[in-house]
């Protein structure tokens, strides 16, 4: 459906919880998280109810993200079934891929579509510092089989920081010429504990680029994909794709709205207010009222994010706490 400002909303993205596995250092604390108590997450049930009203309402592509949504028992079944809505096209992930060779054939087999796994270094040492303690060969293992296993689609999501990582730009590069993985680089969002990391902006890393290689034009475009653009370097098997909130906002072409672990109907990444869902669906509302309420929300979605022109709306809460 549209919004107040014309755009077409069809991509939801789910955090299925807020607990992580890891604790990378622009995204949570290193101790001290308080995650919420079990029965504040929205269960399976109420996230399918929420995702067939808001499928009916013109949602078509659905992203499961967390925290780390591999944590969660059972998420299989709930892709499963999200993947029956007829009007649903694409189920996807985004994970930090260390479950993944755990998971990957019960994914495969939930119909799910594609894969993002977040990578920000290819350095085993580097990858223990920025995770806190992760270990690179299992999410590369899994990168491997995922692709071995026939996912259709794999892609890398890279967040470059100044000083940190930004002598790996050239080698995430060379990963998506040799293999049929597409790179986005995103830009680090000043979220949280994000604010303590110096960005670096995606013209900054296009150019870094364009010293070694050249980029042919735009090469995808779809609506399902969102803000991201695409290009391929001569001989890519993948694509290197630039998503940059920050130095290109991309609000006006904004098709996302987002729901929470703990059920809020968050209208924009950067936006304290959303619906509580949960608690409205706890209250025992019907389905026709439900649907009225997500469709206000959805109506309602603001024109855009406050990074640049901090507002009272911003968000101050982590990124595993509202998703990615
Ligand atoms: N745990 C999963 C993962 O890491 O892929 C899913 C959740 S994580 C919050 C989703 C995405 O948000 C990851 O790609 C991560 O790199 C990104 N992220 C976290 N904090 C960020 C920040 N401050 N700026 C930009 N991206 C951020
Ligand atoms: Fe966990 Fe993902 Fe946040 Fe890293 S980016 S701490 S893997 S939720």
């Amino acid at each position: 459906m549209l919004d107040q400002f014309g755009r077409n909303i069809n991509y939801l993205r789910i955090s299925v919880t807020d607990r992580c596995n890891l604790r990378c250092v622009y995204c949570m604390p290193e101790e001290g998280t308080e995650f919420l108590p079990h029965k504040d997450i929205l269960t399976f049930d109420e996230i399918y109810r929420v995702v067939k009203i808001a499928a009916k309402l013109g949602i078509s592509k659905v992203r499961i993200t967390g925290g780390e949504p591999l944590t969660r028992q059972g998420l299989p079944k709930l892709i499963h079934d999200i993947k029956t809505l007829p009007q649903i096209e694409e189920v996807c992930i985004t994970t930090n891929g260390i479950f993944l060779e755990k998971y990957i054939d019960e994914l495969i087999k939930s119909g799910l579509d594609s894969l993002n796994i977040s990578l920000d270094t290819l350095q085993e040492k580097k990858y223990k510092e920025i995770t806190r303690g992760g270990n690179l060969e299992k999410v590369i293992r899994g990168i491997k089989l995922s692709l071995d296993k026939g996912i259709k689609k794999v892609k890398l999501n890279t967040v470059i920081m100044r000083g940190k990582n930004d002598d790996e730009i050239m080698d995430f590069v060379e990963l998506c010429e040799k293999f049929p993985i597409d790179i986005r680089f995103i830009e680090l969002m000043p979220i949280g504990e994000g604010k303590q990391f110096k960005s670096l902006s995606n013209d900054d890393v296009k150019q870094i680029i364009l010293k070694e290689r050249q980029l042919s034009s735009n090469v995808v475009q779809n609506l399902l994909l969102g803000p991201a653009t695409y290009f391929k370097t001569g001989s890519s098997k993948g694509s290197i794709g630039f998503i940059s909130p920050m130095s290109h906002r991309f609000c006006s072409q904004c098709n996302r709205i987002r729901l929470t672990s703990e059920g809020f109907l968050k209208q924009c990444l950067h936006w304290r207010y959303g619906i509580d869902l949960k608690n409205i669906m706890r209250n025992g509302i019907k389905d026709e009222q439900l649907e009225q309420i997500i469709v206000k929300g959805i109506y309602e979605k603001p024109n855009k994010h406050g990074f640049k022109q901090p507002t009272i709306y911003e968000d101050n809460r982590n990124m595993f706490q509202i998703g990615g």
